[in-house]
């Protein structure tokens, strides 16, 4: 199962286009990567669901993946190692603090309330209220309430993630932490890891790469990561930039 290289990936903004979750440019290098049997990880905020609904897309990618920002990996062999906290824990934690502070999730919204709330079909929205570990969360406080509520999520041993439309509560993980049992998996020769991403949830991940990729967004000035490996920068966008920026590093390493 050894591998000389190892694609780890961001999904929106990065493998799919920001805005219209478009992904042709990307589909001739993954059948380049599939050929030459390099594994394309993904590593994303989205639940195993979401992922397992469109990775079919990706020549029918059966790699392993990384869900709900680091809190878990799936292998290939279906077996899954858990870096974060179980929804239910994240729940029962959450509950009291009710008391204190204002707040509405996933779990007190219907079906049609999280479409509401994130613009997305019925399937979709099935699918991302289908969580294991991490609660999506509008803030209904004030900015002072939101960082006494960090700070007590932080003792139970719980942080937040700061979204484009949720505030993210899970486990104390981020999408870099999963990138060394990802090298054990691949090895036992421990493979190059080429990590790409475009938002600041993805500096954890690029740092821990041997080859981290900045993808270059169409929303914000272009992410700064600072890292004693190599990095590289997209000139274009999304998947342009994706598949700009591999078929460069594929032609220089393979
Ligand atoms: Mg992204």
């Amino acid at each position: 199962m050894t591998t000389p290289l190892l694609v780890v990936t961001d999904l929106d903004g990065t493998l799919l286009d920001h805005h219209d979750y478009h992904f042709e440019p990307v589909l001739p290098v993954i059948a380049r990567l599939k050929q030459a049997g390099i594994p394309v990880v993904a590593n994303t905020s989205k639940t195993r669901a979401e992922w397992l609904a469109m990775r079919a897309n990706f020549h029918d990618n059966r790699d392993a993946f990384v869900t709900e920002n680091g809190s878990a990996i799936h292998f290939p062999n279906s077996e899954c190692e858990v870096l974060g906290k179980s929804r239910e824990e994240i729940l029962d934690l959450l509950a009291p603090l009710r008391r204190d502070y204002q707040f509405e999730g996933f779990a007190d919204w219907t079906n049609t309330q999280v479409q509401e709330h994130t613009g997305v079909s019925k399937e979709a929205a099935e699918r991302a209220q289908q969580r294991e570990y991490s609660e999506p969360l509008v803030w209904k406080g004030g900015d002072g309430s939101k960082q006494s509520f960090r700070e007590t999520l932080q003792r139970e041993g719980l942080m937040t993630l700061e979204g484009g439309r949720f505030l993210h509560v899970l486990g104390q993980t981020d999408k870099g932490r999963p990138l060394a049992a990802l090298r054990r998996y691949y090895g036992p020769d421990t493979p190059t890891v080429i990590a790409l991403g475009d938002s600041p949830n993805d500096i954890a991940m690029l740092q821990q790469a041997d080859i981290g990729v900045v993808i270059a967004s169409p929303i914000r000035d272009q992410l700064h990561v600072e890292t004693d490996h190599r990095l590289t920068c997209s000139t274009k966008d999304g998947p342009e930039g994706w598949a700009e920026v591999l078929t460069q590093l594929l032609d220089e390493l393979l």
